[in-house]
């Protein structure tokens, strides 16, 4: 896809704004909730109103949405509000159904981007569109999957095309529904810095009080735009509710929210040293979050050498890991004496660690 800089034109040719805002339900419920948010959001920043008709859930049994009912109250939405509508479609029958009712931006799910099958299936029915299609990012932290899965729609002739990044499903416990690996995000945006890119805080978190942060890191990082669920009752939706806001919510978020545009010089030099600046953020929560596993690791063998009533400092084995990081430092352009001082730091905490399970 060399020539993606024809791409993100179609969000100036539509005279989107920045950032590009969707907004709505998870789900469709009733006629009359779809039409009570949409009227809600009537007036604010959003610039499509999402919900889902189709709903893909884990396991069977939870609502699993209304179906092609929905796509004439999103239609109606159009009518009485002006707001254009967006919906997922995950098969060629969604797709066939949410064109014939002109919804206006389909999105493809993260269950679905996982899938070449369904991915090449969606580019056939949706060959050579004009409508907006985004592609989510796979359940799984796989860029190639994702950029299959653009490349397919693009081969098919879809001009009108993005991507959403909705955060990856991970084994371990963390504090969001979906981790954002946001140094995934920023490859892509390297390797495509002209495919729109959307943020999707609402599945990323999991929480509605986490929302706002996450979705001021994805601006700093050059996003073009924002996917947030929102509902009149986010309590008693009937699908994703605990990350749900209210529309009233979602506005001042975006009151909050630092926008930065490009426009003057001064500008454009605040927003490229906001762009480093959060891609460090990033960098170095990782470098934390890495030092922790390692020190978790260093317990271990704490415990394991306490069994055996071992020593603490084993010293051929602390020569042979600085020998071979001193090399690997270098070609990754570290001096000797960095990495030298980097280690002895690491290599302390570790037999600190060690010390106290020892002493235990
Ligand atoms: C959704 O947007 O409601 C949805 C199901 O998202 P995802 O595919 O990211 O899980
Ligand atoms: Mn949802």
């Amino acid at each position: 896809m060399e020539n993606s800089k024809e791409m993100r034109t179609w969000l100036n040719d539509m005279a989107l704004p920045h950032p590009l805002v969707i907004a709505g339900p998870c789900s469709a419920e009733t006629e009359q909730q779809v039409l009570k948010i949409a009227h809600e959001l009537k007036d604010t920043d959003v610039n499509y109103y999402r919900a889902g008709i189709w709903k893909p859930r884990t396991r069977p049994g939870n609502f699993e949405g209304v179906g092609a009912i929905g796509l004439k109250w999103l239609q109606k939405v159009k009518e009485e509000t002006g707001l254009k509508t967006a919906t997922e479609v995950a098969n060629k029958a969604h797709v066939d159904l949410a064109l014939e009712h002109d919804v206006d931006l389909l999105w493809i799910g993260a269950r679905s981007t996982v899938s070449p099958f369904i991915m090449q299936e969606l580019a056939d029915a949706l060959e050579g569109t004009d409508k907006v299609v985004l592609v989510k990012n796979p359940v799984n932290p796989d860029l190639s999957l994702w950029l299959g899965g653009i490349e397919r729609l693009h081969t098919a002739g879809i001009k009108k095309l993005g991507a959403i990044h909705r955060g990856f499903s991970t084994y371990q416990k963390t504090k969001y529904r979906n981790i954002p690996e946001w140094q995934l995000a920023i490859e892509f945006q390297n390797r495509f810095p002209d495919l729109p890119l959307i943020n999707d805080p609402s599945h990323i978190t999991g929480k509605r009080d986490m929302i706002f942060d996450v979705s001021q890191t994805a601006l700093d990082l050059n996003f073009d735009g924002l996917m947030i669920e929102t509902h009149w009752d986010p309590d008693n939706a009937w699908s994703d509710a605990a990350q749900q806001i209210t529309p009233k919510t979602l506005v001042q978020i975006m009151q909050d929210l630092k926008i930065r545009k490009e426009t003057d010089e001064e500008a454009e030099y605040n927003s490229k040293l906001n762009n480093l600046r959060a891609q460090i953020d990033v960098i170095d929560n990782q470098l934390i979050q890495t030092l922790g596993e390692r020190m978790k690791v260093s317990d271990g063998i704490g415990e394991l050498k306490k069994q055996k009533n071992v020593a603490v400092l084993q010293t051929n084995r602390w020569n042979a890991i600085l020998g071979k990081m001193i090399l690997e430092g270098e070609s990754r352009g570290l001096s000797e004496e960095f990495v030298l001082r980097m280690f002895k730091a690491i290599h302390q905490e570790s037999i600190n660690h060690q010390e106290k399970i020892l002493k235990a």
